[in-house]
C-alpha cells in the first residue's frame, strides 16, 4: 500500500517537474542562445521570443473627445492665439530616424487616420524608438505641454484655429504659453500614456464654431514623398 502511494505522488508530480523543467530549459535557451546571435538579430529574436509588440499604434485609439473622456484625460481647450507661421507641413519627425535596431531614411508611417483597425483613429501613427527629436509642424502657442491620461505625455500646439497634437512623449521640453517657430524640437518620442509600444501619434484638430472642432487627416498636411509606409501591424 505504502508503495503504491508513493507512486501515486511521483505519478502526479511528474508532470509538474517535467513542466518546470521545460521552463527552466527554455529560460536557459533563451538567455544562452540570444547573447551569440549578431547584433542584428537580436531585437527580432527577442520580439518573436518574448512577443514584444512592434507596431504598438494598433493599440492607441486617440478618438478621444470632451463627452467620452477616460479617466485623468483632462480637455485641451482653445486659446485663439493667432500669430506667424500658421502653414501647417511636413513632419515632426526628420529622418533618419531609428526604429528597433534600423534606421531609415524617412520618418514611418504605421496606422493612418480612420484606418480600418480602429473604431475611430484620429491620427497618423509613427513607429520610432523611444528619446527621438519630435518637430512642431506649425509655429504657434503651446497650449499643453504635460501628461494627459491616454495622450501619455502631450504636447498641444496652437495657431490660428488649428492645433497640432504630439502624444506619448517620453520628454516634454517645452511649457504652455511658450511661442514656438516651425521645427522646434517639442520634446522626446515615448510610449506613455494609451501605448503599448515607441511612438508618436500625431494629429491635427480644426475648430469650426464656438464649440466645434473635427480631426483632420494629417496625410493632407504631407506628401508620399515624405515617409515611408509600413501599414498597420494587424
Ligand atoms: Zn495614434
Amino acid at each position: 500500500m505504502r508503495t503504491f502511494s508513493r507512486f501515486m505522488i511521483m505519478a502526479m508530480a511528474a508532470p509538474i517537474l517535467c513542466g518546470a523543467a521545460l521552463v527552466v530549459g527554455y529560460v536557459m535557451i533563451v538567455a544562452l542562445t540570444i547573447p551569440q546571435l549578431p547584433a542584428w538579430a537580436q531585437p527580432g529574436v527577442e520580439q518573436w521570443l518574448f512577443d514584444v509588440p512592434q507596431y504598438s499604434e494598433t493599440s492607441d485609439n486617440g478618438s478621444y473627445t470632451d463627452d467620452s473622456a477616460p479617466a485623468g484625460l483632462s480637455a485641451v481647450l482653445w486659446d485663439g492665439y493667432a500669430g506667424p507661421e500658421s502653414d501647417i507641413y511636413g513632419l515632426p519627425l526628420v529622418g533618419p530616424i531609428q526604429h528597433w535596431s534600423t534606421w531609415y531614411d524617412k520618418p514611418l508611417l504605421g496606422c493612418v487616420f480612420h484606418d480600418p483597425h480602429y473604431g475611430s483613429h484620429t491620427g497618423n501613427d509613427f513607429p520610432v524608438n523611444e528619446g527621438t527629436p519630435i518637430h512642431t509642424t506649425m509655429g504657434g502657442k503651446v497650449v499643453w505641454a504635460g501628461e494627459n491620461g491616454p495622450w501619455g505625455n502631450l504636447v498641444v500646439v496652437e495657431n490660428n484655429g488649428y492645433q497640432v497634437w504630439l502624444a506619448h512623449l517620453s520628454n516634454i521640453q517645452v511649457s504652455a504659453g511658450d511661442i514656438l517657430h516651425y521645427g522646434d524640437v517639442v520634446g522626446l518620442s515615448g510610449n506613455t500614456g494609451n501605448s503599448t509600444g515607441a511612438h508618436l501619434h500625431y494629429g491635427i484638430k480644426h475648430k469650426t464654431g464656438e464649440k466645434s472642432y473635427v480631426w483632420l487627416n494629417p496625410q493632407s498636411f504631407f506628401t508620399e514623398d515624405e515617409y515611408i509606409n509600413i501599414g498597420c501591424s494587424d
